[in-house]
């Protein structure tokens, strides 16, 4: 790649701030005027809970329409995100600096005693700014960080959808970036079916809302989840027809894992009595579910998520790692949160806990890890 050449184009223009404050806008009224279930979030230590009203696959199928009709106006051009990709990526970056500068200052100034905005204040700048001083910071009543893990996934869609233009376009659409744009775009319609369940997810209940989350949301998770559809656009792959079974093969194994697994211990939260594969669940201590996906490892849902993300990147063939950075990166993140995770169950649950390690001795994959 020659810097020299993509430098200059990392210096965000007028239009990439204006396409950024569009989709934000955008969402921000979508998500406060569009129906949705509203969904009560977990417990908090307080005994509050937030509520979130999870509209987003209505808001992302509008969003897509009124592009789309756009686009055949001529109002918008389906390559404006492909065509701008480093400068939509450094003002994401800018902006992403600034909220998170905004969110350290508001959070160290207040008063407010409740568990989603009460400031937990190290006196360490870059730690408080890095990891976030309020759990659940709000804007004109948005939660902020449920809307930037929804700008973050809808956004990925959107980046795809532009490249798959640009393909098209130049006249190199393949059966690779064919597979890779299907994969991906079943994993974020699923991700906006299931929107309730990201309510009970790590982010949501455990992390506060720092750099390092809205750094993750906003630029980490569309620009280089994208990665392969980016190589794609120049790389020309030549699949066999095992390799298409093959990979077709690890999505829907990896989503039936995932989406399985997912569900199982979201339905255990709500109904502990509700039977796991036919039959009444096994439970540890009242409240750890040991049977189904999550009798076989502690974490499936992990695993399904990295044969989903490995799928996602089969396509490109074998010849470059490049467009193996997700499912690498991956692996190492959810390795190092199932460890975190582990700790603050052990802390949580005590000898509930140390009773669910002997029954289910594996972490993510059996007789492996
Ligand atoms: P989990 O959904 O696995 O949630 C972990 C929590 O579930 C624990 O803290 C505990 O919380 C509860 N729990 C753990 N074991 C049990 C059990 N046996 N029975 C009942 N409750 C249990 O983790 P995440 O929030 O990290 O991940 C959610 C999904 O998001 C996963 O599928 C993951 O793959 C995906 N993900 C994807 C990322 C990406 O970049 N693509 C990044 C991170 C996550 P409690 O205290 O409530 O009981």
């Amino acid at each position: 790649m020659d810097l020299g050449v993509h430098l200059p184009s990392l210096i965000p223009s007028s239009q990439s701030v204006y396409v950024l404050l569009f989709y934000f806008v955008y969402l921000a009224v979508a998500g406060e005027i569009l129906p949705g279930k509203v969904i009560r979030g977990v417990l908090l230590s307080d005994g509050s809970q937030l509520r979130y009203r999870c509209n987003g696959l209505l808001a992302l199928t509008l969003l897509v329409a009124i592009l789309g009709i756009c686009a055949k106006l001529g109002i918008v051009s389906p390559l404006v995100v492909a065509d701008r990709g480093l400068e939509l990526l450094s003002a994401t970056f800018v902006f992403c600096v600034l909220v998170t500068l905004a969110l350290y200052i508001t959070g160290r100034s207040s008063s407010n005693k409740s568990s989603s905005l009460k400031p937990h204040v190290s006196g360490n700048l870059v730690h408080d700014w890095w990891f976030g001083i309020q759990l659940n910071p709000q804007f004109m009543s948005i939660d902020l960080k449920f809307f930037f893990v929804r700008a973050g996934m809808m956004g990925w869609l959107l980046i795809n959808l532009s490249i798959l233009a640009k393909s098209v376009q130049d006249g190199s659409l393949s059966q690779s970036m064919i597979l890779y744009q299907i994969f991906c775009a079943l994993y974020i319609l699923d991700y906006f079916v299931h929107e309730e369940y990201m309510t009970s997810t790590w982010d949501i209940i455990a992390e506060r809302l720092g750099f390092m989350l809205v750094f993750g949301d906003l630029l980490w998770i569309p620009f280089t989840f994208s990665i392969q559809g980016w190589w794609l656009l120049y790389n020309k792959v030549e699949l066999t027809v095992p390799a298409i079974v093959a990979s077709c093969l690890v999505f829907v194994i990896g989503y039936i894992v995932f989406r399985g697994a997912n569900k199982q211990k979201h339905i255990f939260k709500k109904n502990p009595k509700t039977p796991i594969w036919g039959k009444p669940p096994v439970v540890v201590g009242g409240k750890l579910l040991a049977s189904g996906y999550w009798g076989i490892a502690r974490h499936c849902n992990y695993l399904g998520d990295l044969m989903l993300a490995l799928s996602f990147s089969l396509p490109c063939g074998i010849s470059s790692p490049v467009p193996y950075f997700y499912p690498t990166y991956l692996l190492i993140l959810l390795i190092w949160r199932e460890r975190r995770d582990e700790v603050r169950c052990a802390e949580k649950y005590k000898e509930i806990w140390a009773e669910y390690l002997r029954l289910v001795p594996w972490r993510i994959l059996p007789y492996v890890y």
